[in-house]
């Protein structure tokens, strides 16, 4: 199989000032794509801005012989970042949502202020850039696009109430966008990547860190964005040194208790092992799948109690 490329598409990727967005960038530029570098510049716990990062970045793929431009602004201005694809280059194929921060703290210390401002970045970042890339793309039928969950959003994890609810809320956000888009050739995944990162650098060990380099999730996220993936959508991704696994829900079996007054909370109770059976699962994939279920078990005589 030859080299996946990227020549005469534009990339814009989020956050690309350092850690996974940065191994994006320079990947695409390597690839033959123009990249747009955004960066706000800011800590990890999305205090101050400056425009160094993604001037670094932008430097390195310059001095490669890459096509690269930056921008500075935060994700909340989704619009400019993708005029600025639009002034440099006259397009956007590829849009990576990565751009992040954390304000870990247990839930009984959460401030609003810790709890907006991830949902600032995250959730409301990335619906800023999809939205001012959505027009283009559904114009020109074709766009691309990556958004960034979490392990602690598909889980949970001690400390992240804020980013888990963000970073669930890119999953249910690219569902929709995936089915949206479907019929004009937008695809959109979503991943949870691990990767050694400022992020990460203070809660796993180095010789861990050292087996989780960010560049080993960049390929996963080039082969979905590549034209050559045109039926990947709506997919979710674990992934992170070497490992790749596509996760997906997984219903039980599930009671079917009649819905009348006999539906109790003790009738529940009754029934609770076979609520939490999953000897013979099944796989939905959207609400329809719901109501075709219960369509379905009310014509089985085995439904009634
Ligand atoms: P990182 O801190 O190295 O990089 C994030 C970048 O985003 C930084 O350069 C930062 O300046 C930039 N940024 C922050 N707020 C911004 C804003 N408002 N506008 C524009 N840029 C902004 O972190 P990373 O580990 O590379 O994380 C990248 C993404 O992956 C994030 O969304 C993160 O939540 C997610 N993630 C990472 C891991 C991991 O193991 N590293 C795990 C799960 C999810």
């Amino acid at each position: 199989m030859s080299e996946l490329r990227f020549d005469n598409q534009t990339v814009v990727v989020t956050g690309a000032g350092g850690g996974l967005g940065k191994a994006y960038a320079l990947f695409f530029a390597s690839r033959g794509a123009n990249v747009v570098v955004n960066d706000l510049g800011s800590s990890h716990n999305g205090q101050g801005n400056s425009s160094k990062a993604a001037d670094v970045v932008v430097s390195e793929i310059k001095a490669a012989g890459g096509k690269a431009v930056a921008n500075y602004d935060s994700v909340e201005k989704g619009d400019a970042i993708i005029d600025t694809a639009i002034k440099n280059f006259g397009r956007i194929d590829i849009l990576i949502n990565n751009a992040g921060i954390l304000r870990d703290i247990s839930f009984k210390n959460m401030k609003d202020q810790d709890w907006d401002l991830i949902n600032t970045v995250h959730t409301y970042g990335a619906y800023k850039c999809a939205r001012a890339a959505w027009p283009h793309f559904r114009k020109q039928k074709y766009g691309r696009i990556i958004n960034t969950a979490s392990a602690a959003g598909l889980f949970g994890n001690f400390g992240q109430t804020n980013y888990s609810a963000a970073k669930l809320g890119q999953v249910g956000f690219t569902e929709t966008l995936a089915k949206e888009g479907a019929k004009y050739n937008i695809i959109a995944n979503v991943i949870a990547p691990i990767a050694a990162s400022r992020m990460t650098a203070t809660i796993m060990p180095p010789e861990v860190l050292e087996n989780l380099k960010p560049e080993w999730v960049v390929p996963l996220v080039a082969y979905l964005v590549h034209s050559s993936n045109t039926t990947e959508t709506g997919g979710i991704f674990e992934v992170g040194g070497g490992h790749v696994a596509k996760l997906r829900w997984e219903r039980a079996k599930g009671a079917l208790l009649k819905a009348d007054a006999s539906l109790t909370p003790g009738a529940i109770a009754r029934k609770w092992n076979e609520v939490n059976d999953f000897s013979e699962p099944s796989y939905p994939t959207g609400p329809a799948d719901f109501i075709t279920l219960l369509e379905d078990g009310v014509k089985l005589p085995s439904a009634q109690p």
